[in-house]
Formats: structure tokens, C-alpha cells, sequence
């Protein structure tokens, strides 16, 4: 059977299996996603979450959840050699492996920049993931906290 692998399962990766399951044939290709998050995240609705709006867990889909037909591999691709389909497949815990392919769909998706700004990558927090959401909520609630412990500025 042809093995499509999906590296990244956030916005396209996730529609992209969503959409093959929906249209391959019983045995006509294996699909696998591999990416580090078990969930794909909808990145529009994070400032929400930073705000406290909606919940954290309003803004992911699991994958393993809604892709019934897809494997799910919880890991990193970290090289792909294309010119004998075979990409390297990398674990937070474990021994890594190569995966065999026959397409192979990059959706990795892009990381924050911080631009050369002083203080930008020691201090802020981006906003591409949900752990980053909500680590900018308890940060400003925790700075409304501290505020309001001292004492009143002038009118
Ligand atoms: C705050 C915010 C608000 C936005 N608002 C809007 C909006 O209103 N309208 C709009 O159209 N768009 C919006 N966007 C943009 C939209 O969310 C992105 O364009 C979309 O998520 C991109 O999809 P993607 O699949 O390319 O990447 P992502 O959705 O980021 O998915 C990439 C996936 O790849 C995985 N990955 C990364 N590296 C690897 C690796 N080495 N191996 C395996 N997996 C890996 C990641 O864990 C992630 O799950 C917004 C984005 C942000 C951050």
C-alpha cells in the first residue's frame, strides 16, 4: 500500500488527513502524521485564550480524536531524504527511527521570530501554541495581582 506521511499536524497537516480519509478508497494508501503536539490547534482563536475569553481546551482538536483512519505519530521529523523517501522520525523519549515514504506533505507550519529587539527572545512569549496562551494569561493575571498590592500612584 503507498504511504503518505504528513509532517506537521496543525492547520493543513490536519485538514490534509481529514480530507484523504474522507476520499481514499479502503487499502488504497496508509496515511501518518507525525508531529510533537497530539492536537492541532486553531491558532485564530489563541488571543481569546491569552484573554481568558474561552478555554484552553475549546481551541485544539485531538488527532487521534477525529483522524480514526490516520496513524498518529507523537514525534519530530527532523530530516527528510527525499531522494530515497525516507524521513527521520525523532521522539521526546525513546530511540528515534527512519519512516518510508511514497508522498510526503510538509505542513510544519513557521516558529515566532523575535526579531533583533532587545529583550524580545529573553523576556516575551509568543503566541503560536496553546501552552503560550495560557502562559500569557497567568502571566498578566499574575501582574494584576502584584499591582494591586501597591500602593495607589498619584492622580
Ligand atoms: C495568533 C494568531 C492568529 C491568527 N489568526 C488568523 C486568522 O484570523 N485568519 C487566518 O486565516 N489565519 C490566522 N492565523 C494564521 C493561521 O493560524 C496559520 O496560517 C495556520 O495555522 C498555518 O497552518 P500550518 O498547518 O501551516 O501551520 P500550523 O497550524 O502552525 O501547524 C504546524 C504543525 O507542525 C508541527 N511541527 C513543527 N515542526 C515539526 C517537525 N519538525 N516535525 C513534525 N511536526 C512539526 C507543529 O507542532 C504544528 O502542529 C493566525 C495565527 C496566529 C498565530
Amino acid at each position: 500500500m503507498p504511504k503518505i506521511l504528513i509532517v506537521g499536524g496543525g492547520y493543513a497537516g490536519f485538514y490534509t488527513a481529514w480530507k484523504l480519509e474522507k476520499q481514499l478508497r479502503k487499502g488504497e494508501a496508509e496515511v501518518t502524521i507525525v508531529d510533537p503536539l497530539p492536537y492541532m490547534t486553531y491558532q485564530p482563536f489563541l488571543p481569546e485564550v491569552a484573554a481568558g475569553e474561552i478555554e484552553a481546551r475549546h481551541v485544539i482538536v485531538g488527532l487521534r480524536r477525529h483522524l480514526k483512519k490516520t496513524r498518529i505519530i507523537t514525534a519530530r521529523v527532523t530530516g527528510i531524504d527525499h531522494a530515497n523517501k525516507v524521513a527521520t522520525i525523532t521522539p521526546d523519549v525513546g530511540e528515534g527511527w527512519e519512516e518510508a515514504y511514497d508522498q510526503i506533505v510538509v505542513t510544519a507550519g513557521a516558529v515566532s521570530r523575535t526579531f533583533p529587539i532587545p529583550g524580545i527572545a529573553d523576556n516575551a512569549i509568543g503566541l503560536k501554541t496553546i501552552e503560550e496562551a495560557v502562559a500569557i494569561r497567568d502571566r498578566i493575571l499574575t501582574n494584576f495581582d502584584q499591582a494591586s498590592n501597591l500602593p495607589p500612584g498619584p492622580d
